[in-house]
């Protein structure tokens, strides 16, 4: 795909056509001055020129239009959002179960609850924290894939009967890539042969030193199956999130990711989506990826009915005319901005794969020297 001429690149680029022209000249590379070039031309050229390019995906694009500015004084603060990585069996689906079944949202009795992608809890210090709940760093990874940023604080599973294994070294990994700080959960102390310090040590060896160790990292030893030291585990993420400062608006229209979604043969398209910012409100027309549809219902992970939800709250929406992918983002807008731009973002994705050059890129990122 071809994005813009080199004659564009140039202005972009603050720098004179010809300069970009013998500049490619010089590698051999004939561009002429309304020449449109591709990512990898602009990519290469960009960065002869000092620059880093990012592309971003033509739904990004869009939904930067729809972004709406925060007042200073309409921040207020959020609960963290925790995504739990660990290697397999390791122990990241009972912990997340555990959580969720004793830690029952506010004013409400303990019914069945439904997996929706995502659930929050309020903690015996009254405190609120939502976690996602699709363990595993694939999940991770796609949604991040997409230009999504979800995860406030990631907690790393290592069973204490086991050691640091690749698939923990590659979730620290991420986490550290994407600079999403880290808490340690040491799981599966019940177990005779569990062994912390070993993990402890395992951790040391990879420069990452726990805080009873004298480093910066909190770490908290359980046992997910008996439910020993989850609470405490809940509260140093609620300490972690304390640094973290979280905040929100929730004085405007909702954005937000989607977590997950599905066809109910009964019910229609239902979507699992976070709100990030603004409120999500029943009848609100919510534009997401290349669907839309307005709110006809919400409901949380105990199926409870809502009528709004704020910041950092997960709700299964129905109402969307087709399941967007995890990771889009949506936005609530009119009507007839919904339509055109999820048809706009429909013949995008024909026509030019899933990516798009923003053209104002260049010019935000500074010089790299
Ligand atoms: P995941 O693959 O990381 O999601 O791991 P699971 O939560 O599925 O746990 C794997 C196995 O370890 C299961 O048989 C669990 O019952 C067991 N397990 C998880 N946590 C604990 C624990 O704290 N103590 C003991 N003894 N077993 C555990
Ligand atoms: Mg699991």
């Amino acid at each position: 795909t071809e994005f813009i001429s080199a004659n564009d690149l140039a202005t972009l680029l603050g720098v004179s056509v010809n300069e970009v022209i013998s500049k490619c000249l010089s590698f051999g590379m004939f561009i002429a001055i309304n020449q449109r070039l591709d990512a990898e031309a602009i990519t290469f050229i960009a960065d002869e020129f000092g620059y880093e390019v990012e592309f971003i995906s033509a739904e990004e694009e869009t939904s930067i239009q729809l972004e709406q500015e925060d007042k200073e004084e309409d921040l207020v603060s959020r609960a963290p959002i925790v995504t739990i990585m660990g290697h397999v069996d390791h122990g990241k689906t009972s912990l997340l179960d555990y959580i969720r079944k004793t830690n029952v949202t506010q004013g409400e009795a303990g019914g069945i609850t439904q997996h929706i992608g995502a659930y929050d809890v309020v903690t015996s210090s009254g405190k609120r924290i939502t976690f996602l709940d699709t363990p595993g760093h694939e999940a991770f990874t796609a949604m991040r894939a997409r230009g999504a940023k979800v995860t406030d604080i990631a907690v790393i599973v290592i069973a204490a009967d086991d050691s640091v294994m690749p698939q923990t070294v590659e979730a620290i990994n991420h986490a550290q890539v994407a600079g999403v700080p880290m808490v340690f959960a040491i799981n599966k102390i019940d177990k005779p042969d569990a062994n912390p310090n070993k993990i402890k040590e395992a951790l040391a060896n990879m420069n990452i030193l726990v805080e009873d160790w004298g480093g910066k990292y909190q770490c908290q030893e359980l046992s997910a199956k008996k439910g020993i030291g989850v609470e405490d585990l809940l509260e140093k993420i609620l300490l972690e999130a304390e640094f973290l400062d979280l905040k929100a608006n929730p004085k405007k229209n909702a954005t937000g990711t989607v977590i997950e979604a599905s066809l109910d043969k009964g019910k229609g398209y239902l979507a699992t989506v976070l709100v990030q910012s603004g409120t999500l409100k029943i009848g609100d027309m919510v534009l997401a990826g290349s669907h839309y549809g307005k709110v006809k219902a919400m409901l949380d992970y105990r199926g409870n009915k809502l009528t709004k939800a704020g910041p950092s709250m997960p709700v299964q929406i129905l109402g969307l005319n087709g399941a967007p992918q995890a990771g889009d983002k949506f936005n609530v807008t009119t009507e007839r901005e919904a339509k055109e731009i999820a048809t706009r973002r429909e013949q995008l994705l024909r026509e030019q794969g899933i990516r798009a050059i923003k053209r104002t890129t260049l010019n935000e990122l500074g010089r790299r020297i």
